[in-house]
């Protein structure tokens, strides 16, 4: 569902990576610290009445492709016959594939263009990439971040955040495909797939068809080859993020900006302002320098999905209150994720990664760094049946590679994240801003733990009980009031899971 158009690769001065260790602590700043901020922010606003409005700019930089001689398929000379099929190489299908490969299996990756650029803008916390050997992989490393809870409070999390280069992952996970010399690549749609007892086939837009003993869907959040048993309510982040070249702008070159939910733009738009305080949105921002910014107006969730031009005009508004002046957009992208919800049927013939399999963060609609580290999970389930010792194959195999990517225990995490989702789905802005300020109190293992998808069901039950320890009293309130549903929920998807 990612519409992004552009791809820009940074000059690598505008982004040299800052390596600084710091403690896995947190502190809150003191309003000393924002006034200096603020003061920054006055001598914007002055100029701001002059700015015109972004939107109407194009996006500059051409879609970029990689420089690769693949082994492609050819439907003249080669069998046409595999051990696995992956349609889509995304980071989900392109990591898994590179995994895949390193057990011998015999891997053909189907899609449109292999060799293109990822579109999606990719932000992570740096120590989930550096626990997969994937240090290498960032256009540029902020040593903290920050989050702007009102115009008097803001957090400053000791923890490294960096823009993923999609560049240095694709190239990387593309060269250990091809190390391998057992994967095969090819260019076009898939359009179909049919199943038989212990093979299935996929039928593509160029006429060719291929079968293998397992197909496994990695083409996103919009592929209809995954069926579900139950209905599909989930909440949906929606975001307009734009790279830009800008006059000055007023955020700390060292400091990645998580969330700012500050509202005082909306000061002239009473409009905006009402439907803000009930829907929130915030701003996410990556200084790469002082002219050279990703900024993104980002609604975290919302059932049923808020309007994407409401997201644009909030948009609009902040930038001009922040004395933001837009010269050039290099790239913009809209995010559309459809987070929560229930998982795809387990088993089914069709296996399924990344933004279609429900690996996405129920909370936060994040994935990359989940994915890249689930897809070693994955394969090793895949090897296990189609290895060179084992042959495992038709339903046994669904069987064991589905629960291999969904043990129970975590179908019952994703629950208690998915809960997190729907409390999140009733706060308006005050409720939201009350939330992450509790949040952010919390012992660094909670809060990051939460955030990376690290956290047993046991050590979820700790953090809602010391993330009601340290709620304010109205914070107390919403989650008394508003969580009872939400929690009935879980409760009862648990269940349904346990039997
Ligand atoms: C704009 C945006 C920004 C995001 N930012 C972040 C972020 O900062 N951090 C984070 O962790 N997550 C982020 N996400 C969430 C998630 O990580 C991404 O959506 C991620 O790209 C999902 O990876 P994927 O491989 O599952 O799917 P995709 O990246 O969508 O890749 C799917 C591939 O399948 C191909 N395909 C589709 N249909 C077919 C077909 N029928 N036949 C063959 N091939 C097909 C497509 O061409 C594409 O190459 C973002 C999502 C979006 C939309």
């Amino acid at each position: 569902m990612g519409t992004s158009i552009r791809v820009f690769s940074p000059p690598p001065a505008l982004i040299s990576s800052s390596k600084f260790l710091l403690p896995s602590t947190l502190s809150v700043s003191s309003s000393r610290a924002y006034k200096t901020s603020s003061r920054k922010l006055c001598s914007h606003v002055i100029r701001s009445s002059k700015f015109g409005n972004f939107l109407d700019l194009k996006p500059e930089l051409q879609p970029e492709y990689l420089n690769f001689d693949l082994p492609w398929f050819e439907p003249a000379s080669d069998r046409s016959r595999f051990d696995v099929i992956i349609i889509g190489t995304g980071p989900a299908g392109l990591r898994l594939a590179e995994q895949l490969s390193r057990y011998g299996i015999k891997v053909c990756c189907v899609d449109p263009s292999p060799l293109s650029m990822w579109p999606n803008n990719y932000g992570v916390w740096v120590d989930e990439f550096e626990s997969l050997g994937l240090e290498d992989c960032f256009d540029k490393i902020w040593p903290t971040t920050c989050v702007y809870i009102n115009e008097s409070r803001t957090k400053h999390l000791n923890r490294r955040y960096g823009r993923v280069s999609r560049k240095k992952l694709k190239t990387k996970l593309m060269e250990g495909c091809i190390s391998n010399g057992v994967i095969k690549f090819h260019k076009a749609k898939v359009w179909k797939i049919e199943h038989q007892e212990f093979e299935s086939s996929i039928l593509c837009d160029d006429g060719n068809e291929l079968k293998a003993s397992l197909v496994v869907d990695a083409s996103g959040f919009a592929s209809t080859f995954v069926e579900y048993d139950k209905r599909r309510n989930h909440g949906y982040q929606i975001a307009h993020g734009i790279l830009v070249e800008v006059d000055d702008h007023p955020f700390y070159l060292d400091k990645m900006v998580l969330m700012d939910w500050r509202d005082s733009h909306l000061g002239n738009e009473p409009d905006l302002r009402v439907s803000n305080s009930r829907f929130p949105t915030f701003l996410y921002a990556m200084p790469f320098d002082s002219n050279l910014i990703f900024l993104e107006e980002t609604s975290l969730v919302s059932r049923p999905v808020l309007s994407y031009m409401e997201v644009k005009r909030r948009m609009v508004a902040r930038l001009r209150h922040l004395g933001i002046r837009v010269r050039r957009v290099l790239e913009d992208e809209k995010c559309l994720i459809p987070m929560g919800g229930p998982l795809p049927r387990i088993p089914q013939n069709v296996m399924a990664i990344g933004g279609t399999s429900g690996v996405v963060h129920p909370s936060t609609g994040y994935m990359v760094a989940r994915i890249m580290a689930l897809a070693p999970v994955l394969a090793n389930a895949i090897a296990e049946c189609l290895g060179s010792t084992r042959m495992i194959r038709g339903q046994p195999l669904y069987h064991r590679v589905w629960n291999g990517l969904w043990p129970l225990e975590r179908r019952y995490t994703r629950e208690f994240y998915s809960f997190g989702m729907e409390t999140l789905l009733k706060l308006d802005l005050e409720g939201t801003r009350r939330f992450f300020d509790a949040f952010f109190y919390l012992d660094p293992y909670q809060w990051q733990g939460f955030l990376s998808s690290r956290l047993s069901f046991q050590e979820l039950v700790l953090l809602s009980l010391s993330l009601f320890e340290h709620a304010s009293n109205p914070s107390r309130f919403d989650i008394v009031t508003k969580c009872p549903v939400p929690l009935a929920k879980m409760v009862g998807n648990l269940a349904r899971e346990a039997i």
